[in-house]
């Protein structure tokens, strides 16, 4: 079953209205969940980032958080889903084609829960990486439909036989093309400030909650290319890839090409919230 608007119903029953604003302009936001054991980590987080993605672009939901979260848990109730993911959007709705916001119409809400394991490869080993110019908007905090930047990089990654594109803005390096990125050096996390250049991602959250926890110091600074090629260790961040080391960048190996002893630690203490 899937949920459209405020109904659990078959997926073939579903209707998108060629209309719709979502379709046409990429006019919505969304949001990814990550179900443990049948349970959603970190949702409330996830529900807030969503309400405030549709504040910042004047579209309002049609209910409130609470009934959305209850919506949700039915959802992944009903589909029996114990591990995978669920996807969550919302459109400014359906009206004649014309940019400005329509007089009238109503948001409309989609959800539907994917199945799949945790990506332990890519935790275990690392994943390889491209550097790739962001060129993508100025309103990257907003989680916004709008993803050709991020199509068209993590494309180039696949090309490269890389699995994540680590972005930069004229060598300055904001995040993944849908991770955000960490870099460790001498024992201290660095990580691009949560401002407009960036998603302010749960995962980065959760991960500057473990690092004080295990009293890892922490720099919420921009850092450069040149930073990341001197890096002791890097990795990436996201609720699919949880914390994921990056083994790879480029032509260079990060380290010694292993994930390092900081991320292991992270992870740990990551394993044990999940
Ligand atoms: N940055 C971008 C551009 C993303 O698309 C994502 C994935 N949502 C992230 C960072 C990671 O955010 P989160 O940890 O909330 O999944």
């Amino acid at each position: 079953m899937i949920l459209i608007d405020d109904q659990l119903t078959k997926r073939e029953n579903a209707h998108i209205d060629i209309e719709d604003r979502g379709y046409q302009f990429g006019d919505g936001i969304y949001e990814v969940f990550r179900v443990y054991n049948g349970k959603v980590f970190r949702m409330q987080d996830h529900l807030d980032r969503f309400q405030r993605s549709a504040d910042e672009i004047g579209l309002q939901l049609p209910y409130g958080l609470d009934r959305l979260q209850s919506f949700l848990e039915q959802l992944i109730e009903t589909n029996g889903l114990s591990e995978g993911n669920v996807y969550l959007q919302a459109s400014r709705g359906v009206a004649p084609r014309s940019h400005p916001f329509p007089e009238e119409s109503r948001s409309v809400l989609v959800a539907y829960t994917i199945e799949g394991e945790r990506p332990l490869e890519y935790i275990r080993n690392g994943i390889r990486t491209i550097t790739e110019a962001d060129i993508r908007w100025l309103r990257c905090d907003i989680k916004s439909l709008n993803l050709l930047g991020a199509v068209l990089a993590k494309q180039k990654a696949k090309e490269h036989g890389c699995q994540e594109a680590i972005l930069h803005r004229d060598g300055t390096v904001t995040e993944g093309s849908s991770t955000n990125v960490f870099l460790v050096k001498d024992g201290q996390l660095i990580t691009h400030p949560a401002n407009n250049l960036i998603l302010h991602g749960i995962t980065r959250l959760v991960v500057l909650e473990l690092a004080e926890e295990l009293g890892i110091p922490v720099k919420e600074e921009t850092f450069t290319l040149e930073d990341l090629r001197k890096a002791d260790e890097v990795f990436i961040t996201g609720t699919t890839v949880e914390i994921s080391p990056v083994v790879q960048i480029d032509d260079y190996h990060v380290g010694d090409g292993k994930p390092g002893p900081v991320v292991h630690r992270l992870q740990e203490a990551f394993e044990k919230q999940i």
